[in-house]
């Protein structure tokens, strides 16, 4: 596994490396766990080769955000991705990626000022700009992304779409602790009474969904009910919100593909989880 932390020397080594190679692609912020590693995993298993970036992009947090204590973990990382068959890891800095003079942006408009983006303004510009250019460096066939960052998914399934990329996200699971609580970096955050709470997300989640097998197909309802439960354990609701699993539109009433979303503040720290409610 080599590691790279220039996009001259990653490009040079793809260039003599890649030629008629499937190339995959992780782009993470580190501080791995095994959600992380689960697309690592499926990674390996569908390219020929396996790149994975570390980057804690500055552009997607907002000045109040969590950048500086972000978890940052290298050399673990590191080990693990070795671990995992990663062939290539870049690690750029941000001399790298933003260099003096940086002024070109990507927006996907409307899906970006929605849901996270209505709450974090801003963040879904950064994090398309900078897949845009790490797209643009790697060059995959095929990038693995988490469904728990389902409406990143999204934003970047259309950036693809408009800008004509030949890249595929392939859409992964989301990796949950035995309770229900999907993997996080800001996990780490959690005290361990905070922890406890925090599996009010999964719970709500879930609860709205057999509410819909049952019968039940008003959001409004379900969405009182998801409410109750996370209020319950004494979590703040940036939203909940039940929308169209293709478009983020939110319904009045549930369909096939329609996904719960929510946002909550247990303590300070922001988690997000998402399920579909219909298949
Ligand atoms: P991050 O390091 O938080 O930017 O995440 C990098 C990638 O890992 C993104 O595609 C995330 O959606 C994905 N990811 C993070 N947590 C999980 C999880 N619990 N299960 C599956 N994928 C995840």
């Amino acid at each position: 596994m080599q590691i790279y932390k220039t996009v001259a020397e990653i490009r040079e080594a793809l260039a003599a490396e890649a030629l008629h190679k499937k190339i995959g692609f992780v782009p993470t912020m580190g501080a791995l766990h095994k959600g992380h590693l689960s697309l690592v995993e499926k990674c390996h298993l569908e390219s020929d080769l396996t790149v994975v970036s570390i980057y804690i992009n500055p552009a997607q947090f907002r000045p109040q955000e969590d950048l500086n204590r972000y978890p940052r973990n290298f050399e673990k990382d590191i080990d693990l991705l070795r671990n995992y068959h990663a062939d290539l890891v870049f690690t750029p800095d941000n001399a790298q990626m933003y260099p003096e003079g940086y002024c070109t942006w990507v927006t996907v408009e409307g899906l970006s000022d929605i849901l996270c983006g209505a709450s974090r303004p801003g963040h879904f510009r950064g994090v398309s700009t900078i897949v845009l250019k790490l797209i643009h460096i790697v060059q995959p066939k095929l990038m693995f992304m988490g469904m728990k960052d389902y409406q990143q998914i999204i934003v970047l399934e259309k950036m693809i779409e408009d800008l004509n990329l030949d890249t595929k996200i392939v859409r992964c699971p989301i990796v949950r602790e035995p309770d229900g609580l999907a993997m996080s970096s800001r996990n780490l955050y959690l005290s361990s009474e905070e922890r406890q709470r925090a599996t009010c997300l999964i719970k709500a989640l879930k609860k709205a969904q057999m509410m819909v097998n049952e019968g039940c197909l008003s959001s409004s309802i379900l969405i009182s009910e998801a409410e109750n439960i996370i209020k319950q354990a004494d979590g703040k609701i940036d939203y909940i919100k039940i929308v169209d699993g293709s478009t983020l539109q939110e319904l009045a009433e549930v369909h096939s593909g329609a996904r719960m979303m929510l946002a909550v503040y247990i303590g300070n720290t922001r988690l997000i989880d998402n399920l579909e409610l219909l298949p």
